[in-house]
């Protein structure tokens, strides 16, 4: 069976051409799924006959049944736990900022990272998601705020797993999103957070990915960054540096990189002196995100007065920096509290 949430809009042509079926279907078929966003292939109701036969026979549409859902005390945060049909589970999350809706989704059912901090890493990895999987989290989304007469209109990856291990089918994922006939999602309001996966953002680079690039720092020399994420033995910092400057050359853009900040371990004014070292004079923005709390790691986040002074050294340096609202944390939806473990 054919998920159709994993089919591209010319994919989507192409199988109905195969059916002998006019391609002038296809875009009727396409605001079913991604306008109306309907959950079962029956409700497709205007569709020709023979064209809803093929579908019932040949295909399924992979919406993800809720397993639990809570919302924050704040009202802002609301935390998916979403069911493959392997009965694995992901977490997707829902973030109010005024003005605005985020959606933040999963790659991967677990993490083969293994950063210290992060509850998915601390899991393992179970498998990657397909392309149907990612793409089903979001219009389930958009289900949601649809009903509310809304739109979702920014998308971050950087919920569970790491996207750039998991390429193909999160970059076909983009392109549905992106396409202009559905979700219509601009390119620039996706962003993609990564561990630094050196191959990964050198390919983006050379596919001029337009979307939006976030570099999960949080060390600025090797020997710091290699105890808080061990894929840097992997793909050392100097490295990931070229390639994060061959990404900015070929594509004219920016890079968020992001920086956890925990108490006593990287927060210092020696630490921010030496994050200027290393990317002042680059087009670079640095998201602070104080540690949020999870069972594997025994940390502390850094207080609001010590963030602002390490935002103070950035400054001195040209780097601009924001420090990330706290959310969604008594439910566990936090950056890096997603576990997908019912709780
Ligand atoms: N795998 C990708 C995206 C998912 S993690 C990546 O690592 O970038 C999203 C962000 O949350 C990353 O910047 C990650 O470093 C951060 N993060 C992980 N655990 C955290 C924690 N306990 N507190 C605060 N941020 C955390
Ligand atoms: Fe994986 Fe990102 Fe968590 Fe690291 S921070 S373990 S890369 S999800």
């Amino acid at each position: 069976m054919i998920d159709l949430y994993g089919l591209t809009r010319a994919e989507l042509g192409a199988l109905l051409a195969s059916w002998e079926i006019k391609t002038a279907h296809v875009g009727r078929l396409w605001n079913y799924l991604y306008w109306e966003c309907v959950d079962t292939l029956a409700a497709m109701t205007e569709l020709p006959a023979r064209l809803r036969r093929k579908l019932e026979a040949h295909c399924t549409l992979g919406v993800l049944p809720v397993a639990a859902e809570t919302h924050s005390t704040d009202g802002y945060t609301r935390k998916l736990l979403l069911a493959l049909p392997d009965q694995e589970k992901i977490e997707t999350v829902l973030m109010r900022y005024p003005g605005r809706v985020t959606a933040c989704i999963s790659s991967q059912a677990g993490c083969a990272m293994g950063c210290v901090f992060c509850a998915t890493g601390q899991r393992g990895f179970m498998r990657h998601l397909t392309t149907g999987e990612i793409v089903a989290q979001v219009v389930h989304v958009q289900r949601l705020l649809k009903a509310n007469g809304e739109r979702l209109r920014n998308l971050v990856l950087m919920g569970m797993g790491e996207p750039l291990h998991n390429y193909d089918a999160v970059m076909k994922a983009v392109d549905v999103f992106r396409d202009a006939a559905g979700l219509a999602i601009g390119a620039r309001k996706i962003t993609l957070s990564t561990v630094g996966v050196v191959p990964g953002i050198r390919r983006m680079a050379e596919e001029a990915r337009p979307i939006s690039l976030a570099l999960s720092l949080h060390g600025a020399t090797q020997e710091e960054r290699l105890k808080l994420v061990p894929t840097a033995r992997r793909w050392p910092l100097d490295e990931l540096m070229d390639a994060c400057r061959y990404y900015m050359e070929k594509t004219g853009n920016h890079i968020f990189f992001e920086w956890t900040l925990i108490e006593g371990k990287n927060d210092s004014a020696e630490h921010a002196h030496a994050v200027g070292r290393l990317l002042g004079g680059m087009d670079a923005q640095v998201n602070l995100i104080p540690l949020n709390p999870t069972s594997g790691y025994d940390g502390a986040p850094t207080r609001s007065e010590a963030a602002k002074r390490f935002q103070a050294v950035l400054a001195e340096y040209g780097l601009p920096s924001t420090v990330r609202q706290r959310r969604g944390i008594d439910i566990a939806a936090g950056c890096g509290q997603l576990a997908a473990t019912v709780r």
